[in-house]
């Protein structure tokens, strides 16, 4: 960052009321990140500053970033914004015989969200008097008659939670008899979407709630890194829906071949291109659309992810697997094979 500024600062077109407001900015900037910040476990952090118009915002991320600096007129939010689709928001919802407890999970952060408890009345048992001339099956069947209701009543407030808090995963928590239940009264399109789930108690401390449910979220990733993996594997042949390797894949976005972009590694890269043309290049030469010269970019990588951004390409990280993070690095599914 001392770099950057001291650049900028000696930049002579830059006026001098820019200047001074951009000084003060980095200064900001920096006084956070030495002073007040810790880092706690977390490894990305990124700051929005402008100070002139009340502007500061951070976001703490659990995954780490390239370091950059950029400065402009617009918020620079498309790398995050990117980086928050993939993080999906979980639903943790938790069952017992007589209540249920609702929290949302995103970003290693959990909130346990108070107003949907239900906490209706079930039997827990039946005084033998009221039921003397039953049998005790029929005693039986009456309670779990509630239970069933009760688990019904929390199917449903889980599908209006679900919709309201725009929730891309569920996951079950309670009692190992109770779970399949509940399971089975879930809407069917919940049920496709339940990630796993844990034993836990009516009364499990929120921080064991969290760290449970980021175990599931852990594995789910797990899955479908190697889901993606193998899928980029199986269709990189000639006409197959996937490429492997940086200049493939730059040259698949460039076509507008590519679905899904696959980022293993996000390191900075030298490249070449032609910001009129969106055209990139692992090697110099001449941009092949205007004929000018290519320029130099620091990082390929950045204008490869907004050239994804811009065509509406989704972005993937494979960051569990290691012989695509070390070895393959970038990749592509593809909507059309060649
Ligand atoms: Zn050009």
């Amino acid at each position: 960052m001392r770099k950057a500024e001291h650049d900028w600062l000696r930049n002579g077109e830059i006026l001098k009321l820019k200047k001074q407001a951009l000084k003060k900015n980095l200064e900001k900037i920096d006084s956070y990140v030495t002073g007040e910040w810790r880092r706690k476990g977390i490894k990305g952090l990124v700051i929005f500053s402008c100070l002139e118009v009340d502007f500061w915002q951070v976001y703490e991320l659990p995954v780490g970033l390239r370091s950059s600096l950029i400065i402009g007129d617009e918020p620079h939010a498309k790398e995050l914004v990117a980086l928050l689709n993939e993080f999906k928001r979980f639903c943790v919802v938790s069952v017992s015989r007589k209540k249920a407890r609702f929290f949302t999970v995103g970003l290693n952060e959990i909130e346990e969200h108070q107003g949907v408890m239900v906490d209706e009345w079930v039997p827990d048992q039946v005084k033998e008097g009221e039921w003397a001339s039953l049998r005790q099956s029929r005693i039986a069947r009456h309670i779990e008659d509630h239970v069933l209701h009760h688990l019904k009543d929390i199917a449903r407030l889980t599908y209006n939670f679900f919709v309201e808090h725009k929730i891309d995963r569920l996951i079950l928590a309670g009692h190992k008899e109770l779970i399949p239940r509940f399971r089975a009264v879930l809407h069917p399109y919940l049920q496709e979407r339940v990630a796993g789930e844990f034993n836990a108690e009516p009364d499990t401390p929120l921080s064991e709630i969290l760290k449970r449910s980021l175990l599931v979220e852990k594995e789910i990733q797990l899955r479908e890194e190697e889901y993606l993996f193998n899928k980029l594997r199986n269709e990189n042949h000639e006409g197959g829906l996937a490429v492997i390797g940086l200049r493939p894949t730059i040259e698949a976005l460039m076509r507008g071949q590519a679905d899904t972009l696959v980022i293993g590694d996000g390191q900075s890269r030298q490249g070449f291109v032609c910001y009129k043309d969106h055209y990139l290049s692992v090697g110099s030469g001449d941009c092949p659309v205007c004929g000018d010269a290519l320029h130099e970019s620091s990082d390929v990588i950045e204008d490869m992810i907004h050239l994804a951004l811009n065509q509406n390409v989704q972005i993937e990280h494979l960051t569990h697997i290691d012989e695509f993070r070390e070895k393959d690095k970038y990749g592509a599914l593809l909507r059309f094979g060649l």
